[in-house]
């Protein structure tokens, strides 16, 4: 076994503390063809003197000039206007096993759920080590970081930001000492809608609900940090599927909604493991056991699974999961994220049936549901888009000028497919419109003779408090425009939504248990007063720290 002090030490982590990275830990070397004050060079294609007209270094036909094409009201902004989701937690116990290098894994299978920063904390049954970075798991994690990460015991975090800014401080896991020593380190998925009460009782600044958490059950002096989590949890109100650690035990536990998803395995070789969602299981090569139940607390340790409910169940699965959030690989209640959406592309097939010569999707999340519709209708399937798959949230933002590519710098027409057809184009949603505006302008540049979208989720009218950031209620085109008006501005022959019982019934769920506020305006969780201000803020990005400071202090 190397020496763990020289392994930190050379990987630039200190034990006991949570360690920012000071210096790159991935070099960037300038490119040689473009070393600054060198002349630039020669493009590698030219144009050529074929048969075929030669085709300009700078493409500026018409599929190319989506400046050109688009309406002048159309906010090019629209680059990261979908929903985000918000975080994947992941956790192991499995003594002799290489818990860092398997929550390394765990987090990159994933990563689709935050990409703002990723943590580790790990424990080696003496002490608790976190380290965490901003960037994605693959930045912030190498081979001597992960090899300084020794233990028998981890948890791991990747973040998008609700509450609080997008800051190394709040990246995940939370780590705080507790007064009887030792420590206690915390990843939550979800957005608890009391953080103002929380804070307000901790005496502390309402940034950061996870930080507020992870300080609630590490103060108590008089209690084991199982009692302190069966004594806070019942506190915390909102959306809640959380992992937290000591020195010598693994904890997952989930509001009694059980709004977010939070899964148990097993390894082959015994060990434990709990994470946001199955593909993080399949990844390390763990056995889906079974969910952590909604008001359910299960303690992990050398004696194996306990579990004790700290509430009754009322659940409220987020539906959204189903549309667009999870992967299409996770297992939920029995059935695969797959299996749902291609259900619910024949029940839009049912729907809203048309005539046309083609169904292609918007990918990713609207592939299986184009697949059910092409089926269901007896039409032909196609990819006719593709996705740049490395445009993420760490995407370099465009400047104004590029910012006029717009969509294009996500998703590019195969224009051989397109031209001339009339095209069914499948999707998971419609969150501002500007997308879509760009999308059905694009399809048209690209030659399509018709465009009839079909969404595979009811017009999002309401914004969501429990862990999805969307928009304000303002701001969402669903709020206030008919399905007939959201047609007319974004351009298209015809829309559909699928119904809210036609997404329902694509599901294994019913009704009561699940989530469905951001379509119906329902809430499981009520937001009231500064919670709901607090909650709009943040989910605009817009929240204004020091005045909720304020307001709590003078609460
Ligand atoms: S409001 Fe919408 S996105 Fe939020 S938890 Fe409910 S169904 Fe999911």
């Amino acid at each position: 076994m190397p020496d763990r002090s020289a392994l930190l030490s050379r990987a630039g982590v200190r034990p006991c503390a949570v360690v920012p990275r000071t210096a790159p830990r991935w070099g960037v070397r300038p490119c040689a063809s473009y070393t600054a004050g060198a002349a630039s060079p020669e493009p590698s294609v030219r144009p050529t003197a074929s048969r075929f007209p030669a085709l300009p270094l700078v493409d500026t036909g018409a599929d190319a000039a989506p400046s050109g094409d688009l309406p002048a009201d159309v906010d090019l902004a629209g680059l990261a206007e979908g929903p985000r989701e918000e975080c994947g937690v992941f956790g192991v116990f499995a003594p002799g096993e290489d818990v860092a290098t398997l929550t390394y894994y765990g987090l990159y299978a994933l990563q689709h759920r935050g990409q703002e920063s990723a943590g580790i904390a790990v424990s080696d049954g003496q002490r608790i080590v976190v380290h965490k970075d901003m960037g994605l798991v693959n930045q912030v994690f190498g081979p001597n970081s992960l090899a300084a990460l020794q233990g028998h015991l981890a948890i791991g975090h990747c973040r998008y930001s609700t509450t609080g800014s997008s800051t190394w401080a709040n990246a995940q896991p939370q780590y705080r000492e507790r007064p009887t020593g030792g420590g206690v380190a915390l990843g939550h998925n979800g957005n608890l809608v009391n953080t103002v009460d929380l804070a307000r009782d901790l005496g502390v600044p309402p940034s950061n609900d996870s930080e507020l958490m992870c300080q609630l059950l590490a103060r108590d002096v008089d209690v084991s940090l199982e009692e302190a989590i069966v004594r806070a949890a019942p506190m915390m109100e909102g959306a809640f599927s959380v992992v937290v650690m000591d020195e010598e035990r693994l904890y997952a536990f989930r509001d009694p909604h059980g709004v977010r998803p939070l899964v148990i395995g097993r390894l082959p070789k015994g060990g434990w493991v709990v994470a946001s969602e199955t593909a993080a299981l399949d990844i390390v090569g763990a056995g889906y056991v079974r969910d952590v139940e909604p008001g359910e607390l299960v303690v992990i340790d050398e004696q194996g699974v306990s579990s004790q409910r700290f509430a009754e169940p009322t659940p409220s699965f987020c539906l959204f999961e189903y549309v667009y959030l999870a992967r299409p690989d996770h297992r939920q209640h029995g059935t695969s994220i797959y299996a749902a959406r291609r259900r619910m592309g024949r029940v839009l097939a049912q729907e809203a049936p048309v005539e046309a010569d083609l169904v292609i999707p918007v990918p990713d999340s609207g592939t299986a549901a184009a697949s059910g519709y092409a089926e269901e209708a007896g039409l032909p399937y196609a990819e006719g888009l593709v996705k740049n798959r490395y445009v993420g949230r760490t995407f370099i933002q465009p400047t104004q000028s590029l910012r006029q590519l717009g969509i294009r710098l996500k998703l590019s027409p195969v224009r051989e497919i397109l031209e001339g057809r009339r095209l069914v184009v499948v999707d998971d949603s419609i969150v501002r419109g500007n997308t879509s505006k760009q999308l059905v302008a694009m399809l048209r540049a690209a030659g399509a003779a018709e465009v009839h979208m079909r969404i595979t989720s009811p017009p999002i009218a309401h914004p969501c408090y429990y862990g999805i950031d969307m928009a304000t209620r303002a701001q969402l085109i669903g709020a206030d425009m008919s399905e007939a008006e959201i047609c007319a501005y974004i351009g298209a022959d015809s829309l559909h939504y699928i119904t809210l019982d036609g997404l329902i019934s694509a599901t294994p769920d019913e009704r009561p248990g699940l989530c469905t506020a951001c379509f119906s305006g329902q809430y499981p969780i009520p937001v009231a007063g500064e919670h709901a201000d607090l909650a709009a803020s943040k989910f605009c990005g817009d929240v204004d720290e020091q005045a909720l400071a304020e307001r709590t202090a003078g609460g």
